[in-house]
């Protein structure tokens, strides 16, 4: 459920016409719902009943400071890939405590400066970075609770640029191994394994494969503590999916994901995290966009936006489908058109749908994508020298622009030419 809907004939954003932030902000321009955010970080906390649980929102699904700060005020910890996020998260209000430092890569920098300002758990990622990790936490002094993201080798299902469960992707320890550098990490200074990693990849529309894995991860669970690795935590990552299609089957709600969850690991004795970022801010926002051009061809009719592929990529990489509406309320039974609905830039990639069915538009008209608020603005870039689009929060009736569209003076800032050019 999300709190977008059309009131007197124009879409809303609670209470806010979208056509009057298009008014005074320019489109294109993302907008998040303060009422959708909270409505969606309330549903899938009481998923999981009376179990010990915490939820660390994926912040690369939605980096906006704005966001990050309600749903900081919510109680919401933060699960950050990058030093960056990590900075953005404490920005944000975030306890340190309340973060977990995931990711593939993570440099010793960014290791000392998670260590330094006290992350909640490190989930490690190979052999390489634990002895990092340990070397930078003796050096400092501390002990830091780690986990070991484990590869379960399920196939999540899930287009093949998002899933990372397999063990041909590069995410995670080697289910095999794992065991090995469990002993390891509790060998060595400085590490405190306490805990199980796993995220199995993201927009997975079953159960089946989160239960795999999650199975396989009870049963490492169980011969660890056997052999005297005291684990009592377990993450479970993100990954549930939300409807981007509307016309098709719903992706399992997050009461069902919680009591699978419960059937799995209710007995354990474990606390149990999550690391959702879609399900929280997907539909959650939405981008708007205007038509630039009309252009009728023999066989197509193209809408040309003006958004493109670098404001919202998704289609473009994922082939990820969003559902496309007028923001002017189409007259009952208004005749359809079928549109390519595409952006400016210079690539054939540069397309949101193929032969879209939308009531007669024309050049000017508005139109919002709809679930854009995960992997949207995050994933944007300046491609064709093209701004950054704005982004706007509304609460109620109250809006804001809570990151504004770059000048271009601002683009060009870090750019400088050599004397040999001046
Ligand atoms: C991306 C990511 C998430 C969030 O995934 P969603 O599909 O947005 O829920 C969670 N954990 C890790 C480690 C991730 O990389």
């Amino acid at each position: 459920m999300h709190h977008f809907a059309y009131k007197k004939g124009v879409l809303h954003a609670e209470d806010v016409s979208l056509a009057l932030i298009a008014a005074k902000v320019g489109t294109p321009f993302y907008c998040y719902s303060t009422a959708t955010l909270a409505r969606h970080l309330d549903v899938f906390r009481k998923a999981f009943g009376q179990m010990d649980t915490a939820v660390h929102f994926a912040v690369k699904a939605n980096s906006n400071l704005a966001v990050l700060r309600t749903l900081a005020n919510l109680g919401a910890g933060f699960d950050v890939v990058s030093g960056g996020e990590l900075q953005l998260a404490l920005k944000a209000g975030a306890k340190a405590a309340d973060c977990v430092f995931s990711g593939v890569g993570k440099t010793k920098e960014e290791l000392r400066y998670a260590v330094d300002v006290g992350v909640g758990q490190i989930n490690i990622e190979s052999e390489s970075e634990m002895l990092s990790l340990s070397a930078v936490a003796a050096a400092a002094g501390k002990t830091v609770r780690v986990a070991l993201r484990v590869n379960p080798d399920v196939d999540a299902g899930t287009h093949e640029k998002i899933t990372t469960g397999k063990k041909e992707n590069k995410f995670g320890i080697e289910w095999t191994l794992a065991p090995g550098l469990y002993r390891k990490a509790k060998s060595l200074p400085g590490l405190k394994p306490t805990a199980i990693a796993v995220h199995i990849g993201s927009q997975i529309t079953d159960l089946a494969p989160f239960e795999n894995a999650f199975l396989r991860v009870r049963e490492m669970t169980l011969a660890l503590r056997a052999e005297g690795i005291e684990i009592d935590h377990l993450d479970l990552g993100g990954g549930l999916g939300v409807p981007y299609d509307f016309s098709a089957a719903a992706p399992p709600l997050p009461a069902a994901y919680g009591q699978m969850v419960g059937r799995v690991f209710g007995n354990m004795g474990c606390k149990l995290s999550f690391e959702p970022g879609r399900v929280i801010v997907g539909n959650a926002g939405v981008l708007v966009a205007a038509v630039t051009v009309l252009k009728t061809g023999t066989a197509k009719k193209f809408a040309v936006l003006d958004a493109g592929m670098n404001d919202l990529v998704r289609p473009a990489m994922y082939d990820a489908r969003h559902d496309i509406i007028p923001v002017r309320e189409p007259a009952q039974g208004a005749l359809q058109t079928k549109y390519d609905v595409v952006g400016p830039v210079c690539e054939s990639s540069d397309k949101f749908a193929t032969d879209a069915p939308l009531p007669a538009l024309a050049e000017g008209d508005l139109v919002a994508f709809l679930t854009a608020g995960a992997y949207g603005a995050t994933m944007s870039g300046t491609y064709n020298t093209r701004p950054l689009v704005p982004e706007v929060l509304v609460d109620g009736a109250s809006w804001a622009v809570v990151r504004r569209r770059p000048t271009f003076d601002e683009m060009l800032a870090l750019e400088q030419l050599p004397a040999w050019l001046k």
